[in-house]
């Protein structure tokens, strides 16, 4: 079960749920909804740390079987990166995605997408070499657009396995 914590203000509940149960074949539940905390602001890169937010979700009593996903709008980044379109701690079972950088038409389709890669590394996978398969690394709001919302076979013999 994938508990989803959004941003308040946020609904994107629906769409997250018919996408991890159409490739993850994964059941959702809608959590808590949330406020971004003050110190997760880094006044100097004018972006959001996500490990803050990490945090605030993680704060949540929630059923330790859940694997939790956040979903942001707000702009996140990692050491050595510009930005990020989400992240994922698998040992902790927690990941985030954030719709900043997804922003146009295709907006809920990229959120798809990145809803089911972060949410395909909890499960264990690993970034994929396939540019189509969903768990290829998005550099750019392109690679998004380019690559599918579902597994490749390797990827999905993995999750079967
Ligand atoms: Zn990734
Ligand atoms: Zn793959």
């Amino acid at each position: 079960m994938i508990a989803v914590y959004q941003q308040k203000g946020l609904d994107f509940f629906n769409l997250i749920a018919q996408s991890l149960e159409y490739c993850l074949n994964s059941t959702s539940r809608r959590a808590d909804d949330f406020e971004i905390p003050d110190e997760a602001y880094n006044s100097l890169r004018k972006q959001y740390n996500p490990e803050c937010i990490v945090k605030e979700i993680a704060k949540f009593k929630g059923s330790l079987e859940d694997f939790r996903l956040g979903v942001i709008d707000v702009d996140i980044y990692a050491h050595g990166l510009n930005f990020i379109f989400g992240l994922a701690h698998p040992l902790r079972r927690i990941a985030l995605i954030s719709a900043y950088r997804l922003s146009g038409p295709q907006l809920l389709e990229r959120i798809a997408k990145e809803v089911v890669h972060e949410t395909g590394h909890l499960f264990g996978l690993s970034h994929c070499a396939d540019s189509l398969c969903v768990m290829y690394f998005s550099n750019t709001v392109a690679d998004t657009d380019n690559k599918s919302k579902n597994l490749c076979r390797q990827c999905r013999r993995k999750i079967e396995a």
